[in-house]
């Protein structure tokens, strides 16, 4: 398939959204652009916006200010409002919404609205993408979790949809089915290149299946960005501790770009002035723990085994506790003396009383990504 020449493909412009009756916006001024074939995950806590704005690009809601623009052409203004059946936007809905009465072939069939034969060949192929082919007379109640999921997805990609939204797709899911439907799923949207968007609350989920991840809280978009910059350079406290986890080390900025904490003075992503009380962000990644009895600035609280890693609980002598990620090997008793060091090029900082995710009061990291990938003891 050739790639539409217009970038931008899908364009939101300033949306807000407020239901009738509420004085509170459930989408505020929400802007962002996705180009052909990207896969969009919006993530945030419950009732953040992530459905409604699913749901306004979709047609099924109505916004009174703003644009949206999909495929280079406006599908809703607050004056103009193309219908959702016009708009030729696929939905895989949380519960699938498979048609019990009707094969896999005719459930795939249904989303073209008509019998004729000429989409027999399209059936087909989608149904084969999908490995349901040889399934193809069976009813959903015949299908397996993860077939009902393929089922659901081949019937929403059979009309070729410019845009595939995507309501918490894996959530009906066991864990390990979860795990191996978002690979094939992923492997599926870009074989057909499709460009999609899902909404999920889980993490992991985002940064494993999305080319980019808009954060929502109270209805704004706090970030919008490639999950790598999401998790190594959150824009606001908020994202930081919603994303991954994360401890907040208490520091002070000694001179311009530079934090001195408890662990020692680091280069930060910040134009603080001098003498600001900040928040140190620390990723259980970034902490190393030290054996030894020489120098020790630690003590070990509590060890979690995860399998392939140990979770260390560490309270620094200056009272914070951090997390630490070491290998499921490297074990260490409750009261350990430990020497704790960070791994870090950069550190991100925030204002020390900021406990909300207010963008206007967090400082814009001066990011170089270049560097994201690369660490050293400092
Ligand atoms: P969840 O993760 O729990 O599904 P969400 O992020 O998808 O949440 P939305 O369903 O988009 O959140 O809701 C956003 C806000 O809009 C919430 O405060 C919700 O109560 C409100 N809301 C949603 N639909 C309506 C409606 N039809 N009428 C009034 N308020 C609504």
């Amino acid at each position: 398939m050739q790639v539409p020449e217009w970038c931008e493909y899908l364009k939101l412009r300033n949306v807000t959204k407020t239901f009738p009756g509420q004085d509170v916006p459930a989408v505020s001024n929400l802007s962002f652009d996705l180009d052909y074939g990207e896969i969009l995950a919006f993530l945030g806590p419950s009732g953040c916006g992530k459905t409604t704005t699913l749901r306004l690009i979709a047609g099924f809601e109505h916004h009174h200010e703003g644009q949206i623009c999909l495929a280079g052409r406006t599908v809703s203004s607050p004056d103009y409002s193309i219908p959702p059946e016009k708009r030729n936007v696929g939905i895989v809905f949380q519960d699938y919404a498979l048609f019990p009465h009707l094969n896999v072939w005719e459930n795939v069939r249904f989303s073209f609205n008509s019998k004729a034969r000429k989409h027999n060949d399209t059936i087909k192929f989608m149904l084969s993408l999908v490995g349901l082919y040889d399934f193809r007379n069976r009813y959903p109640h015949e299908l397996s979790g993860g077939q009902q999921q393929r089922l659901a997805l081949a019937r929403a990609l059979a009309p070729r949809p410019k845009v595939l939204l995507l309501d918490e797709p894996f959530s009906n899911l066991d864990a390990d089915l979860r795990e191996q439907m978002r690979v094939e799923v992923k492997n599926i949207l870009r074989a057909t290149e499709t460009t999609t968007i899902f909404v999920t609350h889980d993490q992991e989920e985002a940064f494993a299946f999305a080319d980019k991840v808009g954060v929502l809280q109270n209805g704004k978009l706090e970030q919008f960005d490639t999950p790598e910059k999401i998790y190594h350079t959150p824009l606001t406290r908020f994202i930081a501790d919603f994303v991954g986890e994360a401890d907040f080390l208490p520091g002070t900025i000694v001179q311009a770009g530079v934090v001195e904490t408890d662990l020692g003075l680091f280069p930060s992503y910040s134009k603080v002035p001098e003498g600001a009380e900040v928040e140190v962000m620390i990723r259980p990644d970034d902490v190393k723990i030290l054996p030894g009895t020489e120098h020790t600035n630690g003590e070990i609280l509590q060890r979690t085994f995860r399998g392939s890693i140990n979770s260390y609980m560490v309270k620094l002598d200056g009272g914070t506790v951090l997390h630490s990620d070491q290998p499921s090997t490297l074990l260490f008793d409750t009261g350990t003396r430990v020497r704790v060091q960070l791994e870090v090029e950069h550190v991100v900082v925030f204002p020390r009383t900021n406990q909300e995710s207010d963008r206007s009061h967090s400082y814009t990291p001066d990011v170089d990504m270049s560097l994201a990938g690369t660490k050293q003891v400092i």
